[in-house]
């Protein structure tokens, strides 16, 4: 997805300014590096212990040893060094601290999935514009966002006319729709919703994400309507309307959305859309996540979520690789929104937001959204987070 040609313009551009920095500082030629890593980078194969090292805001050389001066070091020996990560379903957007607590976690860009419809999606705006790192929403079909008696109970707030006039106004932070689907949030209306939310994406040329699970509707005619590039979140989610049949095969409409381009992501969040069981039977059919996404909310740390390094870390027990993890928490997120596309890899040239990571090994307890929980032998810890070049002070 992204190669050196892509790349060759950011790297000159860097190696001028690394030539006139070097007049000015001759002993230190780059302002960090990382030491002795273990460096996956699935977006070009690598997994290896390597010295990353950074100059202007971007990733300048990773190299088994790299001895020139850097203004500051980071230690990472023993810890996994890897792309920022990229989480594609957050509520960050609902409070002006989520920015920066994901960032802790090694998040180096988000989306908000739907917090807002078009009566205030300028709130969930207004934290993305002031983020750290890169942040976009999602807006809701529904005109009010998120309601506890549910997004588009009433068919009216599914406003195509409204949602269309807000993405006009702010077309460089609503980056797709969001068609919350359950029947607690949209009832029957679940396959009208649907065709809505795509009537006004598709008129901005934008993907749908829909919220999957316990709808009314079959699952199958609801994907049915997705196009390539939209995005199917909490994949894991269990039946009424799972995405496996009775006797535990992925229905034909998944398998149809897979092939035509569409999307499945984790979801984590914290009620209905994970259970133990599911997952099994999905991860045994060979039907894994593109992406992993915590649903991350205020109080994450609290419940089965914690970060997206947790998340990302349930998978190791149905054969998923620390490679493969990775993969998924990084360039597969880059290539769904295209604010993210020059993210999610360490590649030479690219912004250099890093994680650094701690892969533990010991006893640890995972839950899923049903109190079930499972014990894991390896966990993702956040250590440090490199965000354009520059190391994230860690609050205690
Ligand atoms: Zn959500």
């Amino acid at each position: 997805m992204l190669n050196r040609r892509q790349f060759f313009p950011a790297a000159a551009a860097g190696a001028a300014m690394l030539a006139r920095g070097a007049k000015a500082f001759a002993a230190e030629k780059y302002d960090l590096i990382i030491k002795g890593g273990r460096v996956v980078d699935p977006s070009v194969r690598l997994d290896a212990v390597r010295d990353v090292a950074i100059s202007g805001g971007r990733i300048a050389a990773v190299e088994p040893s790299i001895a020139d001066m850097a203004t500051d070091t980071l230690d990472a020996h023993g810890k996994l060094v890897v792309p920022g990560l990229l989480d594609i379903h957050t509520h960050c957007g609902r409070f002006p601290t989520g920015p920066g607590l994901v960032l802790q976690d090694g998040v180096t860009g988000w989306v908000d999935a739907g917090s807002k419809g078009a009566d205030a999606i300028g709130e969930t705006i207004a934290i993305a514009r002031t983020s750290p790192q890169p942040g976009r929403v999602l807006i809701n079909i529904g005109r009010a966002g998120i309601l506890p008696e549910g997004d588009t109970m009433d068919l009216s707030r599914a406003d195509v006319a409204a949602a269309k006039d807000a993405i006009s106004k702010n077309l460089d932070f609503v980056v797709g729709v969001k068609a919350r689907l359950s029947r607690d949030v949209a009832g029957e209306n679940d396959y009208e919703v649907l065709r809505r939310a795509q009537e006004v994406a598709t008129s901005f040329n934008l993907p749908v994400m829909i919220h999957m699970g316990q709808t009314i509707s079959p699952l199958g005619k609801l994907v049915d309507l997705l196009k390539k590039g939209d995005i199917v979140t909490h994949l894991f989610a269990p039946p009424p309307n799972s995405i496996i049949d009775d006797s535990g095969r992925i229905i034909p409409e998944v398998l149809a959305a897979r092939r035509r381009g569409v999307w499945f992501d984790v979801g984590n969040g914290q009620t209905g859309h994970m259970r133990w069981d599911t997952i099994a039977t999905i991860m045994k059919d060979g039907f894994w996540p593109d992406t992993f996404s915590t649903d991350w909310n205020l109080n994450a740390h609290e419940t089965g979520v914690i970060d997206m390094p947790n998340c990302m870390s349930k998978f190791f027990n149905y054969g998923m690789t620390v490679s493969e993890a990775i993969r998924r928490g990084t360039c597969n997120a880059a290539r769904i929104f295209s604010f993210l596309s020059d993210r999610g890899t360490l590649n030479v040239g690219a912004p250099a937001d890093v994680a650094v990571l701690e892969l533990r090994k010991g006893n640890f307890e995972f839950l899923d959204n049903f109190k079930g929980k499972i014990t894991g032998h390896q966990r993702f810890f956040p250590s440090a987070t490199v965000l354009a070049g520059k190391r994230v002070p860690r609050a205690s």
